[in-house]
Protein backbone atom coordinates (compact mmCIF):
# COMPACT_ATOMS: atom_id res chain seq x y z
CA UNK A 1 0.00 0.00 0.00
CA UNK A 2 1.03 3.70 -0.75
CA UNK A 3 0.45 7.09 0.84
CA UNK A 4 0.05 10.07 -0.81
CA UNK A 5 1.40 13.23 -0.01
CA UNK A 6 0.76 16.39 -1.61
CA UNK A 7 4.01 18.61 -1.88
CA UNK A 8 4.36 22.30 -2.48
CA UNK A 9 6.67 24.38 -4.18
CA UNK A 10 6.82 28.22 -4.37
CA UNK A 11 8.13 29.02 -8.05
CA UNK A 12 9.80 25.77 -8.24
CA UNK A 13 11.53 25.41 -5.25
CA UNK A 14 10.08 22.81 -2.41
CA UNK A 15 8.57 24.13 0.39
CA UNK A 16 10.31 23.13 3.91
CA UNK A 17 6.08 21.80 4.47
CA UNK A 18 7.08 19.12 1.43
CA UNK A 19 9.95 17.59 3.40
CA UNK A 20 7.53 17.91 6.62
CA UNK A 21 4.60 15.95 5.33
CA UNK A 22 7.05 13.32 3.28
CA UNK A 23 8.81 12.83 6.75
CA UNK A 24 5.04 12.38 8.72
CA UNK A 25 3.97 9.94 5.94
CA UNK A 26 7.03 7.80 6.04
CA UNK A 27 6.59 7.84 10.27
CA UNK A 28 2.80 6.32 9.22
CA UNK A 29 4.17 3.85 6.30
CA UNK A 30 6.77 2.60 8.81
CA UNK A 31 4.20 1.31 11.14
CA UNK A 32 2.77 -0.72 8.28
CA UNK A 33 5.16 -1.68 6.03
CA UNK A 34 3.77 0.98 3.46
CA UNK A 35 5.66 3.10 0.80
CA UNK A 36 5.42 6.97 0.16
CA UNK A 37 4.27 8.76 -3.13
CA UNK A 38 4.64 12.05 -3.77
CA UNK A 39 3.12 14.75 -5.72
CA UNK A 40 4.12 17.63 -7.50
CA UNK A 41 1.77 19.92 -9.05
CA UNK A 42 3.10 22.64 -11.15
CA UNK A 43 6.67 23.24 -12.85
CA UNK A 44 9.49 21.76 -10.60
CA UNK A 45 12.86 20.41 -12.21
CA UNK A 46 13.98 16.45 -11.31
CA UNK A 47 16.78 18.01 -9.43
CA UNK A 48 14.42 19.61 -6.85
CA UNK A 49 12.20 16.69 -6.69
CA UNK A 50 14.94 14.34 -5.90
CA UNK A 51 15.39 15.68 -2.70
CA UNK A 52 12.39 13.83 -1.08
CA UNK A 53 14.21 10.59 -1.53
CA UNK A 54 16.35 11.95 1.49
CA UNK A 55 12.60 11.72 3.61
CA UNK A 56 11.34 8.89 2.68
CA UNK A 57 9.86 9.08 -0.66
CA UNK A 58 10.18 6.59 -3.23
CA UNK A 59 7.83 8.00 -6.49
CA UNK A 60 7.30 10.79 -6.93
CA UNK A 61 3.91 11.80 -9.59
CA UNK A 62 5.05 15.53 -11.64
CA UNK A 63 1.95 16.68 -13.16
CA UNK A 64 3.80 19.59 -14.70
CA UNK A 65 1.74 20.89 -17.52
CA UNK A 66 1.77 24.51 -18.25
CA UNK A 67 -2.01 25.08 -17.06
CA UNK A 68 -1.14 23.83 -13.97
CA UNK A 69 1.43 26.85 -13.29
CA UNK A 70 -0.86 28.53 -11.19
CA UNK A 71 -2.64 26.74 -7.94
CA UNK A 72 -6.66 26.32 -8.69
CA UNK A 73 -7.70 24.83 -5.94
CA UNK A 74 -11.12 22.91 -7.77
CA UNK A 75 -8.07 21.00 -10.54
CA UNK A 76 -5.17 20.56 -7.44
CA UNK A 77 -7.79 18.61 -5.37
CA UNK A 78 -9.08 16.53 -8.73
CA UNK A 79 -5.88 15.65 -9.30
CA UNK A 80 -4.45 14.80 -5.74
CA UNK A 81 -7.93 12.43 -5.84
CA UNK A 82 -6.94 11.09 -9.19
CA UNK A 83 -3.19 10.18 -8.08
CA UNK A 84 -4.49 9.12 -5.17
CA UNK A 85 -6.86 6.92 -6.87
CA UNK A 86 -3.82 5.42 -9.26
CA UNK A 87 -1.61 4.85 -6.50
CA UNK A 88 -4.32 3.07 -4.50
CA UNK A 89 -3.50 5.15 -1.67
CA UNK A 90 -5.71 4.97 1.19
CA UNK A 91 -4.28 7.84 2.99
CA UNK A 92 -3.27 11.34 1.79
CA UNK A 93 -1.19 14.01 3.68
CA UNK A 94 -0.90 17.33 2.74
CA UNK A 95 -0.08 20.55 4.40
CA UNK A 96 -2.56 22.29 6.33
CA UNK A 97 -0.78 25.31 5.33
CA UNK A 98 -3.50 28.46 3.11
CA UNK A 99 -3.83 26.35 -0.03
CA UNK A 100 -3.73 23.35 1.81
CA UNK A 101 -6.78 24.59 4.25
CA UNK A 102 -8.85 24.96 1.19
CA UNK A 103 -7.66 21.51 -0.92
CA UNK A 104 -8.02 18.92 2.31
CA UNK A 105 -12.26 19.11 2.44
CA UNK A 106 -12.50 18.59 -1.24
CA UNK A 107 -10.02 15.82 -1.67
CA UNK A 108 -11.74 14.21 1.28
CA UNK A 109 -15.12 14.70 0.12
CA UNK A 110 -13.82 13.45 -3.82
CA UNK A 111 -12.36 9.67 -2.10
CA UNK A 112 -15.32 9.89 0.59
CA UNK A 113 -12.42 10.03 2.82
CA UNK A 114 -12.37 11.19 6.77
CA UNK A 115 -10.94 13.98 7.57
CA UNK A 116 -8.26 15.31 10.21
CA UNK A 117 -7.29 18.63 9.76
CA UNK A 118 -4.53 20.60 11.66
CA UNK A 119 -2.90 17.64 12.84
CA UNK A 120 0.25 18.19 15.24
CA UNK A 121 1.42 14.82 15.94
CA UNK A 122 2.15 11.49 14.56
CA UNK A 123 -0.84 9.15 14.36
CA UNK A 124 -1.53 6.19 16.33
CA UNK A 125 -3.69 2.91 14.48
CA UNK A 126 -6.13 1.63 16.42
CA UNK A 127 -6.76 -1.36 14.52
CA UNK A 128 -8.42 -0.13 10.62
CA UNK A 129 -9.15 3.78 12.41
CA UNK A 130 -6.03 6.65 12.82
CA UNK A 131 -6.20 8.32 15.63
CA UNK A 132 -5.09 12.32 14.95
CA UNK A 133 -4.05 14.76 17.67
CA UNK A 134 -5.09 18.04 16.15
CA UNK A 135 -5.68 21.43 17.39
CA UNK A 136 -9.35 22.65 17.82
CA UNK A 137 -11.50 26.07 19.09
CA UNK A 138 -8.70 28.27 17.25
CA UNK A 139 -5.60 27.15 18.65
CA UNK A 140 -6.89 27.29 21.74
CA UNK A 141 -7.35 23.52 22.65
CA UNK A 142 -6.28 20.12 20.99
CA UNK A 143 -8.83 17.00 19.87
CA UNK A 144 -8.22 13.68 19.27
CA UNK A 145 -9.77 12.59 16.27
CA UNK A 146 -10.51 8.81 15.08
CA UNK A 147 -10.64 7.86 11.32
CA UNK A 148 -12.47 5.01 10.93
CA UNK A 149 -12.98 5.33 6.91
CA UNK A 150 -11.37 3.21 4.58
CA UNK A 151 -9.83 6.16 3.40
CA UNK A 152 -7.94 8.98 4.67
CA UNK A 153 -7.15 12.31 4.72
CA UNK A 154 -4.58 14.20 7.14
CA UNK A 155 -3.86 18.23 7.32
CA UNK A 156 -0.35 18.49 9.00
CA UNK A 157 0.33 21.71 10.71
CA UNK A 158 3.72 23.38 9.18
CA UNK A 159 6.45 23.22 11.64
CA UNK A 160 4.60 21.03 13.95
CA UNK A 161 6.68 17.70 12.48
CA UNK A 162 10.45 17.77 12.59
CA UNK A 163 11.96 16.51 9.52
CA UNK A 164 12.99 12.49 9.48
CA UNK A 165 15.61 11.95 7.15
CA UNK A 166 15.51 8.22 5.23
CA UNK A 167 17.85 7.38 2.81
CA UNK A 168 15.15 6.43 -0.26
CA UNK A 169 16.07 7.24 -3.77
CA UNK A 170 13.37 9.30 -5.57
CA UNK A 171 12.10 7.98 -9.02
CA UNK A 172 10.31 10.35 -10.65
CA UNK A 173 7.28 9.94 -12.85
CA UNK A 174 5.21 12.09 -15.25
CA UNK A 175 1.72 11.94 -14.72
CA UNK A 176 -0.66 13.40 -16.98
CA UNK A 177 -3.76 14.09 -15.20
CA UNK A 178 -7.51 13.53 -16.24
CA UNK A 179 -8.73 17.09 -14.95
CA UNK A 180 -12.08 18.37 -16.74
CA UNK A 181 -12.62 21.93 -18.40
CA UNK A 182 -14.84 22.55 -15.01
CA UNK A 183 -12.02 22.05 -13.03
CA UNK A 184 -10.68 25.38 -14.49
CA UNK A 185 -13.86 27.20 -14.67
CA UNK A 186 -11.50 29.59 -12.59
CA UNK A 187 -8.18 30.25 -13.38
CA UNK A 188 -5.02 31.86 -12.28
CA UNK A 189 -3.68 33.56 -14.73
CA UNK A 190 -0.53 35.17 -12.89
CA UNK A 191 0.39 35.58 -9.43
CA UNK A 192 2.76 38.40 -8.72
CA UNK A 193 5.02 38.45 -5.32
CA UNK A 194 4.33 41.33 -3.38
CA UNK A 195 7.65 40.91 -1.11
CA UNK A 196 10.69 38.90 -1.30
CA UNK A 197 10.92 38.92 2.66
CA UNK A 198 10.40 35.26 4.69
CA UNK A 199 6.98 33.52 4.20
CA UNK A 200 5.23 34.20 7.62
CA UNK A 201 2.99 31.14 7.78
CA UNK A 202 6.22 29.24 7.53
CA UNK A 203 8.64 31.02 8.99
CA UNK A 204 10.65 29.72 11.61
CA UNK A 205 11.52 32.83 13.54
CA UNK A 206 8.69 35.63 13.62
CA UNK A 207 9.64 38.96 15.57
CA UNK A 208 5.94 40.46 16.07
CA UNK A 209 4.79 44.15 16.99
CA UNK A 210 1.74 45.69 18.83
CA UNK A 211 0.49 49.10 19.30
CA UNK A 212 3.36 49.66 22.01
CA UNK A 213 5.40 50.64 18.74
CA UNK A 214 3.06 53.96 18.76
CA UNK A 215 3.46 54.07 14.78
CA UNK A 216 3.85 52.89 11.89
CA UNK A 217 7.27 55.00 11.89
CA UNK A 218 9.09 53.44 14.46
CA UNK A 219 8.77 50.04 12.45
CA UNK A 220 12.55 50.12 11.37
CA UNK A 221 13.94 48.87 14.48
CA UNK A 222 11.50 45.90 14.00
CA UNK A 223 12.37 44.89 10.39
CA UNK A 224 16.24 45.15 11.16
CA UNK A 225 15.56 42.99 14.17
CA UNK A 226 13.69 40.59 12.04
CA UNK A 227 16.68 41.19 9.28
CA UNK A 228 19.39 40.10 11.45
CA UNK A 229 17.66 36.85 12.48
CA UNK A 230 16.17 35.82 9.41
CA UNK A 231 12.86 36.20 10.75
CA UNK A 232 9.21 37.02 8.81
CA UNK A 233 7.87 40.30 10.26
CA UNK A 234 4.46 40.46 12.07
CA UNK A 235 2.13 42.64 14.12
CA UNK A 236 -1.28 42.48 16.05
CA UNK A 237 -4.94 43.62 14.86
CA UNK A 238 -5.35 46.90 15.41
CA UNK A 239 -1.56 47.33 14.20
CA UNK A 240 -2.90 46.39 11.09
CA UNK A 241 -6.35 47.75 11.30
CA UNK A 242 -4.90 51.11 11.93
CA UNK A 243 -3.00 50.56 8.38
CA UNK A 244 0.36 50.78 10.39
CA UNK A 245 1.37 47.61 8.94
CA UNK A 246 -0.38 45.17 6.13
CA UNK A 247 -2.98 42.63 6.58
CA UNK A 248 -0.80 40.20 5.83
CA UNK A 249 0.85 40.15 8.74
CA UNK A 250 -1.68 40.39 11.10
CA UNK A 251 -2.07 37.14 13.40
CA UNK A 252 -3.86 35.66 16.07
CA UNK A 253 -7.52 34.31 16.00
CA UNK A 254 -8.77 36.32 12.95
CA UNK A 255 -5.48 36.36 11.48
CA UNK A 256 -2.85 34.29 10.56
CA UNK A 257 -1.67 30.97 12.77
CA UNK A 258 1.99 30.36 13.01
CA UNK A 259 3.95 27.80 14.58
CA UNK A 260 8.09 29.25 14.78
CA UNK A 261 10.54 27.79 16.49
CA UNK A 262 10.99 31.28 18.35
CA UNK A 263 8.25 34.19 18.41
CA UNK A 264 9.31 37.62 19.27
CA UNK A 265 6.29 40.03 20.70
CA UNK A 266 7.16 43.33 21.14
CA UNK A 267 4.45 45.86 22.68
CA UNK A 268 1.91 42.93 22.68
CA UNK A 269 -0.58 43.02 25.78
CA UNK A 270 -1.29 39.53 24.92
CA UNK A 271 -4.84 39.29 24.47
CA UNK A 272 -6.42 35.75 24.05
CA UNK A 273 -7.38 36.32 20.34
CA UNK A 274 -3.80 37.02 19.73
CA UNK A 275 -2.24 34.31 22.04
CA UNK A 276 -5.08 32.10 19.92
CA UNK A 277 -2.57 32.52 16.42
CA UNK A 278 0.79 32.21 18.25
CA UNK A 279 0.39 29.79 21.20
CA UNK A 280 1.74 26.64 19.50
CA UNK A 281 5.03 28.79 19.22
CA UNK A 282 8.12 26.93 20.56
CA UNK A 283 9.51 29.59 22.06
CA UNK A 284 8.17 33.01 23.00
CA UNK A 285 9.87 36.09 24.25
CA UNK A 286 8.01 38.84 24.81
CA UNK A 287 8.96 42.19 25.57
CA UNK A 288 7.04 44.68 27.23
CA UNK A 289 7.26 47.62 29.81
CA UNK A 290 3.92 46.41 31.87
CA UNK A 291 5.20 43.69 34.10
CA UNK A 292 1.54 42.71 34.21
CA UNK A 293 0.72 42.01 30.41
CA UNK A 294 -0.86 38.81 29.89
CA UNK A 295 1.85 37.47 27.62
CA UNK A 296 4.15 36.93 30.05
CA UNK A 297 1.92 33.87 31.47
CA UNK A 298 2.66 32.37 28.26
CA UNK A 299 6.13 33.57 27.59
CA UNK A 300 9.53 31.53 28.01
CA UNK A 301 11.66 34.57 28.37
CA UNK A 302 10.42 37.67 29.27
CA UNK A 303 12.06 41.48 28.98
CA UNK A 304 10.16 43.77 31.68
CA UNK A 305 11.07 47.31 29.59
CA UNK A 306 10.53 50.20 27.19
CA UNK A 307 11.16 48.60 23.42
CA UNK A 308 12.76 51.62 22.12
CA UNK A 309 15.53 50.72 24.40
CA UNK A 310 15.62 47.22 24.18
CA UNK A 311 15.37 46.64 20.80
CA UNK A 312 18.16 47.97 19.33
CA UNK A 313 20.25 46.77 21.85
CA UNK A 314 18.74 43.14 21.03
CA UNK A 315 19.64 43.32 17.71
CA UNK A 316 23.27 45.13 17.72
CA UNK A 317 24.02 42.32 20.51
CA UNK A 318 22.88 39.90 17.70
CA UNK A 319 24.93 41.85 14.83
CA UNK A 320 28.11 40.79 17.21
CA UNK A 321 27.33 37.11 17.84
P1 LIG B 1 -2.63 46.83 23.29
O1 LIG B 1 -3.62 45.95 23.93
O2 LIG B 1 -2.90 48.31 23.29
O3 LIG B 1 -1.25 46.55 24.00
C1 LIG B 1 -0.08 47.30 23.79
C2 LIG B 1 0.99 46.73 24.71
O4 LIG B 1 2.21 47.43 24.48
C3 LIG B 1 0.67 46.89 26.20
O5 LIG B 1 0.80 45.64 26.85
C4 LIG B 1 1.72 47.87 26.70
O6 LIG B 1 2.15 47.61 28.04
C5 LIG B 1 2.84 47.65 25.72
N1 LIG B 1 3.71 48.81 25.53
C6 LIG B 1 3.36 50.12 25.37
N2 LIG B 1 4.45 50.86 25.19
C7 LIG B 1 5.52 50.04 25.26
C8 LIG B 1 6.93 50.23 25.16
N3 LIG B 1 7.45 51.44 24.94
N4 LIG B 1 7.73 49.16 25.28
C9 LIG B 1 7.22 47.92 25.52
N5 LIG B 1 5.90 47.67 25.61
C10 LIG B 1 5.06 48.72 25.49
N6 LIG B 1 -5.93 40.80 18.14
C11 LIG B 1 -4.91 40.21 17.49
O7 LIG B 1 -3.73 40.58 17.69
N7 LIG B 1 -5.15 39.22 16.57
C12 LIG B 1 -6.40 38.78 16.29
O8 LIG B 1 -6.56 37.89 15.46
C13 LIG B 1 -7.50 39.38 16.97
N8 LIG B 1 -8.77 38.97 16.73
C14 LIG B 1 -9.78 39.53 17.45
C15 LIG B 1 -11.09 39.04 17.27
C16 LIG B 1 -12.13 39.59 17.99
C17 LIG B 1 -13.52 39.06 17.76
C18 LIG B 1 -11.88 40.61 18.93
C19 LIG B 1 -13.01 41.20 19.75
C20 LIG B 1 -10.61 41.10 19.12
C21 LIG B 1 -9.55 40.57 18.39
N9 LIG B 1 -8.24 41.04 18.55
C22 LIG B 1 -7.21 40.42 17.90
C23 LIG B 1 -7.93 42.21 19.38
C24 LIG B 1 -7.43 41.83 20.76
O9 LIG B 1 -8.52 41.63 21.64
C25 LIG B 1 -6.54 42.97 21.34
O10 LIG B 1 -7.28 44.15 21.37
C26 LIG B 1 -5.26 43.20 20.55
O11 LIG B 1 -4.57 41.99 20.36
C27 LIG B 1 -4.38 44.19 21.28
O12 LIG B 1 -3.31 44.55 20.46
P2 LIG B 1 -1.95 45.08 21.10
O13 LIG B 1 -1.48 44.09 22.10
O14 LIG B 1 -1.04 45.43 19.97
O15 LIG B 1 -2.39 46.46 21.77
Amino acid sequence: MAILVYIENTEGVLKKSAFEVASYAKAIADQKGDTVVALSIGNVADAELEKLGKYGVSKVLNASQDNLKNFVNKAYASIIASAAKQEQASIVVLSNSFSGKGLAPRVAAKLDAGLADGAINLPTWNGDSLEVKKTAFSNKAFATEVISSANKVIALNPNAFELKGAATSAEIVAFTPDVNANDFAVMVKDIVRATDKVSLPEAEIVVSAGRGMKGPENWAMIEELADVLGAATACSKPVSDAGWRPHSEHVGQTGIVVSPNLYIAIGISGAIQHLAGVSSSKTIVVINKDPEAPFFKVADYGIVGDAFEIVPKLTEAIKNL
